[in-house]
């Protein structure tokens, strides 16, 4: 299974911010939209960097609540890993296994196109297994 298909099922809409946008803007982004990661746009279509929960929380441990004033570009990763949409979901589960992160930005032709995260992996690993299982089941059954 590709990312072609995950991205084509749940749409190719990302959620955004820019590396000037506050934390705290950022912060009402994560909970507005239910997510747990942004990826900061470079203001042309691609990737300038991505912004997690993890991230915010980390750095309010240490810093304080002040935080919430900076801007993301202080807090963001800026070197992203990314993948495409010919990439198979066990690459990208082997990037999130790596890299001990989440989320994955989509790009193509320096463009990003989607984003994978781990609920998206996990949701289709499982309807996978799901379906050999029905297809053993099955051919069981017809023998
Ligand atoms: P996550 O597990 O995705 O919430 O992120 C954990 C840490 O990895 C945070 O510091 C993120 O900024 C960073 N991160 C998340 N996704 C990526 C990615 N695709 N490439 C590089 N770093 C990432």
């Amino acid at each position: 299974m590709t990312v072609q298909k995950i991205i084509g099922e749940k749409g190719q809409d990302v959620t955004t911010v820019t590396s000037n946008d506050t934390i705290e803007a950022a912060v009402k982004t994560l909970e507005s939209h239910k997510i747990g990661a942004v990826v900061v746009s470079d203001g042309a279509g691609g990737v300038a960097g991505i912004l997690s929960e993890r991230d915010i929380v980390k750095w309010i441990a240490r810093q304080g609540a002040e935080v919430l004033n900076h801007p993301v570009s202080e807090l963001m990763t800026t070197e992203v890993v990314t993948c495409r949409r010919e990439d198979t979901i066990a690459d990208v589960m082997g990037l999130m296994t790596r890299g001990k992160f989440r989320h994955v930005p989509v790009v193509e032709e320096a463009k990003l196109i989607g984003i994978i995260s781990i609920g998206d992996v996990v949701k289709h690993r499982l309807a996978e297994a799901e379906f050999e299982a029905q297809a053993m089941r099955d051919y069981i059954a017809t023998g």
